[in-house]
Parts: structure tokens; C-alpha cells; sequence
């Protein structure tokens, strides 16, 4: 290596190094999404290259960190996707994913061509559980370290921002996981992953892993570290915010929580439930929540992958009721029966849903909506005509005039 390469690289490091140590000390909680990539690999949800443009312009508009943009290596139309990105998509730190394969960094390089350095990144995986090692790669523990020292290394030559993930870090010993840490941060990581691949911690378990990782790995300091969890017992939400509990930087997360099997962390749920509880996180972050509803449906609309009525954030029921006395509660002051308020996250209003158990209130309400008169005999015969309604029937305006108007 040459004195000018050499200089050029100590410069690099040292850049690197005071990026990494900015953002542990302003305790940040840094959003990376991986709806493009893990998101994705969802049976039914596979996206355009021009859609996965316009989500990744949604996400750059809310304020995401970093994304997940795509495994050049595996698909012809991620490297298309990758590189219509390139150019168009500036804030956001774009990443390719890639095996611990020399070809597999190669590849996400050509298909980030043109990014600028310090917005470009690759995101290296390698099993490391017993179930892994012995059963998919057949490699023994010093096997496994020779390649992670072999293609983080390679890794680092061409891309500033590294990161290494031990795939099934979750079923992985704690002590030979702290190993591979270890020896990818001095390879030049600047982001260790803990995914829990298949979903299997509990709250409780992922914060003993991310305080064993932290306690177990000399060098944690020198790189972020980054939870990624899987929704197999519905704990992917939970267990990321754990991770957060217990000190990690980074979380990746998809939109609407579509991933493999039951799904990953969902993006909207972490970040409300951080927004929603400064008090106890105390960690700032720089998502603006106010886009969160409109990125949904985007998402949900571009996947074809349609949106539970009862989805936190940006389900058609979450701000909306017939309950009769939550209606009553809700017209008089709306944080009696919310959370937090539509606005919040960009949803629409709140929604009074005219059914068997609503009251007098919500119905003389919508009739004032709809500039129908509102008296005590209207709102009686309405209220009769609504109870009256076969069971899964829909109120809408139509009959609301109709009952209405005399
Ligand atoms: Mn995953």
C-alpha cells in the first residue's frame, strides 16, 4: 500500500470513527428500514423498482437514517432498483445486503456506483448459530471467524460504512457471538447486527443479549450496534424496543412490520411507542411521526398487502369507534378514549362509526355533519332505524338522508 493510500485511509478511519462516537454520545436512536429488502422477501409483496423509488423517497421524507435497499448479488431488479435510487435518494445512508462472499461486496459496489462515499454501505450476514454452522454451511467456529476477518476486511476497503450481522445471532452461544464481534469491529465494522433471524427472544432475552454483547465485546464502542427482530411470537415491536431499553443505536425495522413469516419489527409501532414515551426512553431520534400513516397506506397500497382494520398507527379502526359512551367521551374531549390523536401520525380524523351501540350524541352529530336536522324525534327515529340493521350492515351518509329526511 502506498504512503497516499495510507494517509487516505487513517483520514477515512478517523472520519469513521468520530461519525460512530457522535452518535453513541448523543444517545440516538438511529431508524434504518428494511422494507425494500426484508420487507420484501414477504411471499406476495414484491415491488417494482419504480415502487420501491417511491417508498424509498416517502422514507427519506419522514426522516429515515439508513435503508436496506436491496441484495444486488441475489436479483437482477434489486441492482435496477438500487441504481434508480442512486442520485435520487440523498440524506438517507443507502445499503446492499450481501453474503460474506468477496462477489457479493463486489456486485452491491457496481449497483451503488455513483452514490456519494460517505451515503453508501454494505450489510454482511453469516451464520453463526450450531444449527447454522453444522447444518447449512458445514464450517467449524475457526471457519467462520477466518471469513468474517476475510470479506469485512475486503469489505472495508470499498465501502466506509460496514456492517456485520452473525445471521441467527438469537440461537447463537453468547460467548463465540461476542467473537465474531470482536473480530468484524477490527476488521473495520462500523455497525454490528443482532438479528434475531427466526423470532424467538422475548423481551426479557433480548436484553440479555445486548447487555452480554455489550459487556463481551472489548471494542463495542468503536461501532453502532443494531437490533433487528423478527415477529414469530409477536414480540418483534417489544423486543426492539428492549434492544433500545438496553442501549443499542440502530434499529431496522419495515413498514407495516411485512417481512418473512409473521414479519419484522414494524417501523410505526417502535417509533410511536418512543415518541410516546420520551419520559421513560430518553433517547432522541429523528423520524417525524407525522408521516407514519401516509407511508402506510403508500406501502400497503404499492405491496398490495392490505392493512388489518385493527393495525396500530394506520388501521381504519384506530381512530375510529361506535361504542356509544367511548363516542359520547370522544366528541366531548378526544384524548378521553386515544392514545394520541390522528394529526400525531398524519392520520384522517376520527371516525364516529354509526352501529348498533351507538347513542343519541354521536348520531345527533353526524345528522350535524351532514346538515340534517338534529332534534330529539330525528335522532330517536334514526337511532330506531340503525338498531334495526341486519348484523355487519354500514351507515353511511345515503341512509343517514334518507332516514333523516322526513
Ligand atoms: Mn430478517
Amino acid at each position: 500500500m502506498g504512503l497516499f493510500t495510507q494517509l487516505k485511509q487513517k483520514v477515512g478511519d478517523a472520519v469513521k470513527r468520530s461519525v460512530i462516537a457522535h452518535h453513541r454520545r448523543s444517545r440516538a436512536v438511529l431508524f434504518s428500514d428494511t422494507t425494500l429488502r426484508d420487507g420484501e422477501q414477504m411471499p406476495g409483496a414484491t415491488l417494482e423498482p419504480e415502487d420501491k423509488v417511491r417508498i424509498a423517497l416517502a422514507l427519506e421524507e419522514a426522516g429515515i437514517h439508513s435503508i436496506d435497499a436491496g441484495f444486488p448479488a441475489s436479483s437482477e431488479k434489486d441492482v435496477e432498483a438500487i441504481q434508480m435510487m442512486v442520485g435520487k435518494v440523498k440524506k438517507p445512508v443507502l445499503t446492499a445486503l450481501c453474503r460474506t462472499v468477496k462477489g457479493d461486496v463486489d456486485a452491491a459496489d457496481r449497483a451503488l456506483a455513483g452514490q456519494p462515499v460517505h451515503k453508501r454501505g454494505v450489510s454482511l450476514f453469516l451464520g453463526t448459530s450450531p444449527l447454522h454452522r453444522e447444518h447449512k454451511l458445514n464450517k467449524t467456529k475457526a471457519e467462520i471467524l477466518g471469513i468474517i476477518e476475510e470479506t469485512v476486511g475486503y469489505a472495508g476497503e470499498k465501502f466506509p460504512i460496514v456492517a456485520f450481522s452473525p445471521e441467527d445471532a438469537s440461537r447463537t452461544e453468547k460467548d463465540f457471538l461476542c467473537e465474531c464481534y470482536e473480530l468484524a469491529i477490527a476488521c473495520g465494522a462500523t455497525t454490528i447486527g443482532f438479528p434475531d433471524t427466526v423470532g424467538v427472544l422475548t423481551p426479557e432475552k433480548t436484553r440479555d443479549y445486548v447487555r452480554a454483547i455489550q459487556d463481551g465485546t472489548p471494542s463495542v464502542e468503536k461501532a453502532l450496534l443494531a437490533v433487528h427482530t423478527h415477529n414469530d411470537y409477536g414480540c418483534a415491536v417489544a423486543n426492539t424496543l428492549a434492544g433500545i431499553a438496553e442501549g443499542a443505536n440502530v434499529v431496522q425495522c419495515t413498514v407495516n412490520g411485512i417481512g418473512e413469516r409473521a414479519g419484522n419489527a414494524s417501523l410505526e409501532e417502535v417509533a410511536i411507542a418512543l415518541a410516546m414515551n420520551e419520559d421513560q426512553y430518553g433517547r432522541p431520534f429523528k423520524l417525524d411521526v407525522s408521516k407514519l400513516a401516509p407511508l402506510c397506506e403508500l406501502v400497503s397500497e404499492l405491496t398490495g398487502i392490505p392493512l388489518p382494520p385493527n393495525k396500530p398507527v394506520a388501521g381504519r379502526n384506530v381512530f375510529a369507534t361506535e361504542a356509544g359512551i367511548h363516542q359520547d367521551g370522544l366528541l366531548k374531549n378526544p384524548d378521553t378514549y386515544l392514545p394520541f390523536r390522528p394529526e400525531k401520525v398524519g392520520a384522517d380524523g376520527i371516525h364516529l362509526v354509526l352501529g348498533r351501540h351507538s347513542g343519541r350524541r354521536a348520531v345527533a352529530h353526524e345528522l350535524g355533519r351532514l346538515d340534517l336536522p338534529s332534534d330529539d324525534d330525528t335522532v330517536t327515529r334514526v337511532l330506531d332505524a340503525i338498531k334495526s340493521q341486519p348484523k355487519g350492515a354500514v351507515v353511511d351518509d345515503i341512509l343517514l338522508r334518507t332516514w333523516a329526511t322526513p
